[in-house]
């Protein structure tokens, strides 16, 4: 039996970063993770001489200021190098007309607007003066939702004047937004938002919180701006690990958690794990469970059934998306019309599919070579319910729609795939554990974002969530949020109220 402070289950980025935060504060610290590497949905592997992003391959929050960032600084680690996307996106509606660039430079990006949805200014404006309210806010690092006292006073710390006004947008929807501005009847625009929409809040433009959704669409200007990594995406939890290792976190890979209990003896948590060969216990005073939360229903049976509200809420999230991701090498010379490293044009067959590129020289690809990933939505049942027979043969079937898709949108011969191969959901459940390979978090509908989404704070003493189904959401941004947002809980709740980042 192996005793700490804090036991974190789950490596990606929301564990890494709170098991970071709390040790650098002084607790001691157990961070599980099954997988024998770091970094879950934001990790990388490699094949041949190539090494790919398994997910995430963009990051926001790496400018000063920004929550990755905050996070290096306070824990005094280097933030890994990395290149400014510009533009961030381009993305082909395939209507006849030119793609649209989202540029970097706020002054180009208006022009863009302005040339491609002309008219629109109104709604660019009203989503930038939503998000400075939002971003004002998030600095101030509230606690969202709020389940008891202590949240309140954080949330009410945390409130800048403006959001007495964006808040009356609570339930509102960026349709909404669209329809104040007078622009509900321009297709050619929420075609274009529903694109980008959906790939940071899994909803469109009817769907997607109005406080979410103003704020996602300006996460790629100055000052912010997404960033490409060098090397891979692995050194974003790198960097992590570098300071578990300095401050002396005890990370262990290799192990997943099973069942977790609590011993009302001790009045501690007990996380029972098991290795290839071996059988685990730790114990701690707080837990924090960064794996979605759908999982808890399988690992916390017993005190689960002593909460049937909760449980209950639990059994009825709404249910996300999987993804089937694409990943591809070739020559770089045998791609045309490149000069952005991420796509995103309409599909007939899969609605939208989401490119990146590597830079060539950036370590992902040999000399003169690219790796190439492109990934589309899916709905993560549908795999599972296939016999073996018809999994092969829909995948097989995916693998050649997916390459016949890019090798018309980028002018690539059959023959010049140096590397070609397909994850699905039921991958992404054998790497990251996610419950049918689940990706991405709850959604961002008025319902389930900010207050009324699921609370860190479980009705368990010492039991706290953390990552992408969690305030504010998905992306390797957003979990860093979730895991400062926990981390305040918890140092709070051990009388440690001067924690400032
Ligand atoms: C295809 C795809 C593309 C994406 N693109 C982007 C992007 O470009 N930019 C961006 O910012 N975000 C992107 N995201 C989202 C982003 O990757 C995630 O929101 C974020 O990385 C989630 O981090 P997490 O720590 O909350 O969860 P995870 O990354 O899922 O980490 C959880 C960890 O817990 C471990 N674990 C789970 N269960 C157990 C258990 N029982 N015992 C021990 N360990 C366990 C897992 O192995 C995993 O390492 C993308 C996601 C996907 C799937």
């Amino acid at each position: 039996m192996s005793k700490s402070e804090v036991v974190v289950v789950g490596a990606g980025i929301a564990g890494l970063t709170s098991a970071a935060i709390l040790s650098k504060q002084g607790l001691s610290v157990t961070l599980i993770e099954s997988h024998t590497q770091s970094g879950g949905c934001a990790g990388t592997f490699r094949r041949k001489n190539y090494i790919f992003d398994v997910g995430a391959t963009q990051v926001a929050g790496l400018e000063k200021g920004g929550i990755h960032s905050r996070i290096f600084d306070f824990l005094d680690i280097p933030s890994p190098e990395a290149t400014i996307l510009d533009p961030a996106c381009v993305v082909d509606l395939k209507d006849g007309s030119k793609p649209i660039s989202i540029w970097y430079e706020k002054r180009k990006w208006i022009a863009e607007q302005e040339m491609q949805f002309p008219g629109s200014s109104r709604f660019w404006n009203l989503c930038n003066s939503i998000h400075q309210s939002n971003w004002l806010f998030a600095n101030n690092n509230p606690v969202l939702p709020i389940s008891n006292f202590w949240d309140l006073t954080q949330l009410l710390k945390a409130l800048v004047p403006s959001n007495l006004v964006t808040g009356i947008l609570l339930k509102s929807t960026i349709f909404d937004l669209l329809r104040i501005c007078g622009l509900s009847k321009n297709e050619r625009l929420i075609k274009f938002l529903n694109l980008q929409l959906k790939l940071y809040s899994q909803e469109d433009v009817y769907k997607t919180a109005a406080l979410y959704g103003a704020t996602v669409l300006q996460m790629c200007q100055q000052p912010h701006g997404l960033w490409h990594l060098k090397k891979s995406m692995q050194s974003l939890s790198e960097a992590l690990e570098s300071s578990l290792n300095k401050t002396g976190v005890n990370l262990v890979f290799g192990q997943k958690v099973n069942s977790i209990n609590f011993d009302n003896v001790n009045m501690r948590w007990e996380i029972y794990a098991n290795s290839k060969k071996n059988s685990f216990v730790y114990q701690a005073k707080d837990l924090i469970y960064t794996a979605p939360p759908q999982s808890l229903l399988k690992h916390l049976k017993g005190p689960l059934n002593r909460k049937i509200t909760y449980k209950n809420r639990l059994s009825n999230l709404p249910n996300p998306s999987g993804a089937v991701v694409f990943y591809s090498a070739l020559k770089k010379e045998h791609i045309k019309k490149i000069f952005s490293n991420h796509y995103q044009f309409v599909s007939h067959e899969f609605g939208s599919l989401f490119v990146s590129i590597s830079e060539e020289g950036d370590g992902r690809a040999p000399k003169g070579e690219v790796t190439l990933i492109a990934s589309i939505f899916t709905n993560a049942k549908e795999w599972f319910d296939l016999d073996n027979q018809n999994y092969l043969k829909r995948k097989k079937d995916f693998m050649k729609k997916i390459s016949l898709e890019l090798e018309i949108q980028f002018d690539i011969l059959p023959e010049n795939w140096l590397h070609r191969e397909l994850a699905t959901p039921l991958g992404f459940e054998k790497w990251t554990n996610r419950p049918n390979g689940i990706v991405g978090g709850l959604g961002q509908n008025p319902d389930i974002f900010g207050l009324f989404g699921l609370s860190s704070r479980t009705p368990f003493e010492g039991l706290w969530l953390c990552g992408d189904s969690i305030y504010p959401g998905e992306g390797t941004a957003g979990v860093s949020q979730s895991a400062l947002m926990v981390s305040k809980q918890i140092l709070a709740s051990k009388g440690i109220e001067n924690f400032n980042l």
